[in-house]
């Protein structure tokens, strides 16, 4: 199998200031770790002591020397091990725990500045690829302290220990022993290379494989695949990336095998050099057997340690990737909040004015994508070209105003920027140029949390929370009262409906709402809305998917609360918006036509065409 070339950006330069952004992770875990390090020494130097006190067990047994003093010998043979596989439990343990403790700590990091990030990084990023950073790669992280740490050091102190009572036994061995180093080393440089190629693939594929799962499961997804006939296609594509990860997994535990023969090999060359050496050492009498047992002891020692720090490389690296991925996600800009203020009431006035407000998407993608480039590769595709390549303005000196109890209607075809300025309202997004105010002030120089608080958008894309109806309605105001979420529900005209169902309030909703019909679902985000009662409210396409009776019930609830509150409204269908005190009409981000009804059908323009158009088609109905 050919493995792709991995991207060398994907490798983190191990600049200072990374090093110690990754260090700062570790800092409230001081403590731990220097136990850790106290535990770690203590079972070193016994292991290292054992193979001296062999020696002493077998120079004693073949002197036929002090029986005594043999039995305590061999007692220390029994005793150190017990004891240094005690204090490897205990520095599990704790190194389990300091572990548990940063990934914790990353885990809330990453997901608090998730939150905090500006709404069009979610429209942007490649789907997939925040889960991807939130669990995969902080588990990735998890190698450095579990693996990394313990193992690297207690390899380096047995390296050094054991090269230190080699050389001081007897250096003429020590030195046939070190003739097989150099080839090891040779060996894990080409085996580390290899590997981490492998492991970076590994985790393109598995995340290819768990976005191809994610995206053909969630109704909408599953939706399209049954209505497109497309469960072949797409069962074949989850077959195809299931086997590119298969074979990456048969060619990791190939190239482990492999390795394993090859440094196990290697170690019995050295070992038969010094068996040999020592043979004729022994011989002429230079030295005891029981210092060449002991040095093949400390030999399998020295191998074992030289090849566990020549493996940990490839599991920091990819421990280090991660973290490299999560500092990225972690250095995206989060939302301006605004400043602090104390100055305002509770609820606005709710006067809303835009003056030449024109913005333009920015179709930077934030965050570099591990799954799809792969599926595209698999699949054949070519890269998705930009939304936003060679873009007009969404928007373009878009001016209006409106006060309480007032109603502003937007129509205009599809793709006109309808509700683009919907989303400038609660600050999605903002204008490039000109100003949007709320009771005359900048909304810039209000605070993010109040402004949203005033404002009650029911968007095209409902969003249903897994839960139950009340959760639902009680998302936007936890603390209402059952009386109002009652209300809410009558103004909605959804109140018989709740009634009729055998659990009522407690109805559990199903993943996104899916027993919802649409109907339902827009009268629950009205519902919503009207329960957190704000002075603004902005309704887009709010009422499309009713029936023409439950259409014109809810729009005289509308019109009820009309009379509080600021509303705007975006609606295809023009015989909901003849009453609004003004009606602009948008084409390509401008607004070509505005007034009421009445003018702009004596206008004879866009409007008073669409007007007819719906009007005659209504006739036919
Ligand atoms: P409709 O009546 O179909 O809902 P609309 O008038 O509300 O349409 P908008 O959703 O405001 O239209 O979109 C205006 C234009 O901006 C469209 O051409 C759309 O493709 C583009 N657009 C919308 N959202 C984005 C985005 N996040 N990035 C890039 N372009 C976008």
């Amino acid at each position: 199998m050919t493995i792709p070339s991995i991207e060398p950006e994907r490798i983190p330069k191990m600049s200072r200031k990374f090093v110690l952004r990754v260090l700062k992770w570790y800092r409230p875990q001081t403590v731990r770790l220097l136990i850790a390090v106290f535990f770690i020494l203590l079972a070193v130097a016994f292991t290292v002591a054992q193979p001296l006190i062999l020696r002493d067990v077998v120079d004693r047994a073949t002197a036929g020397g002090d029986f005594s003093q043999l039995a305590i010998a061999a007692a220390l043979l029994v005793l150190l091990p017990v004891l240094s596989s005690g204090l490897n439990v205990a520095q599990n343990r704790i190194l389990g725990t300091a572990s548990a403790s940063v990934t914790f700590n990353l885990r809330n990091a990453v997901y608090i500045h998730l939150q905090h990030l500006p709404y069009r990084m979610y429209v942007h990023a490649p789907p997939g690829e925040i889960n991807a950073r939130l669990s995969g790669d902080v588990q990735q992280t998890t190698n450095i302290i579990q693996r990394a740490f313990p193992e690297g050091l207690t390899s380096l102190l047995r390296l050094a220990g054991t090269l230190a009572v080699m050389f001081s036994l007897e250096w003429r061995l020590s030195l046939a022993a070190m003739l097989a180093v150099p080839l090891l080393g040779w060996v894990a440089r080409k085996r580390n290379y290899a590997a981490r190629k492998m492991a970076i693939n590994a985790m393109q594929a598995n995340a290819a494989l768990g976005l191809q799962v994610a995206e053909t499961t969630q109704p909408n997804g599953i939706l399209s695949v049954r209505l497109f006939n497309r469960l072949q296609h797409e069962i074949e594509r989850y077959l195809l990336l299931n086997r590119q990860v298969r074979d990456l997994e048969v060619a990791q535990n190939n190239l482990s095998a492999n390795i394993i023969v090859l440094t196990s090999g290697i170690a019995a060359i050295g070992t038969a050099l010094v068996y040999a050496v020592g043979g004729l050492l022994v011989l002429g009498n230079a030295f005891s057997i029981g210092t060449v047992i002991a040095f093949v002891a400390y030999l399998s020692g020295l191998y074992a340690a030289l090849q566990i720090l020549s493996s940990l490389p490839q599991g920091t690296a990819m421990a280090l990737v991660g973290y490299q991925r999560i500092f990225e996600l972690l250095d995206l800009e989060t939302e301006n909040l605004g400043p602090m203020r104390s100055d305002l009431p509770a609820r606005a006035h709710g006067e809303l004015r835009f003056e030449n407000v024109t913005f333009q998407f920015n179709d930077e993608v934030p965050l570099r994508e591990t799954a799809r480039p792969w599926s595209v590769r698999l699949m054949g595709q070519s890269a998705q070209p930009s939304l936003t390549d060679n873009a007009a303005n969404a928007l373009e000196n878009i001016s209006f105003s409106l006060n309480p109890g007032q109603m502003l209607a937007i129509v205009g075809p599809s793709g006109a920027g309808k509700s683009t300025i919907f989303n400038l309202i609660p600050r999605l997004y903002d204008p490039d140029q000109g100003k949007i105010a709320l009771d005359g002030q900048d909304l810039r120089d209000l605070p993010l949390e109040w402004l949203r608080q005033q404002i009650s958008l029911v968007s095209q894309g409902i969003y249903i929370a897994p839960g139950t109806l009340g959760d639902n309605l009680r998302y936007a105001r936890p603390e209402a009262t059952d009386a109002e979420l009652r209300s809410a529900l009558e103004a909605a005209n959804l109140a018989e409906w709740v009634e009729s169902l055998p659990h009522g309030l407690e109805t559990f909703l199903g993943q996104a709402g899916a027993r919802l019909s649409g109907g339902e679902r827009q009268r629950l985000a009205i519902a919503r809305a009207l329960l957190k009662n704000t002075p603004i409210l902005l309704l887009d396409e709010a009422t499309s998917h009713l029936d023409s009776i439950n259409e014109s019930l809810l729009q005289d609830a509308l019109f009820r609360v009309r009379r509080e509150r600021a509303t705007l409204v975006i609606a295809h269908r023009l015989s909901t918006v003849h009453d609004a005190d003004e009606i602009l009409v948008l084409e390509r981000g401008k607004i070509i036509e505005r007034g009421v009804h009445k003018s702009l059908l004596a206008h004879s323009g866009l409007y008073a065409r669409l007007y007819e158009k719906q009007f005659i088609s209504n006739e036919k109905d």
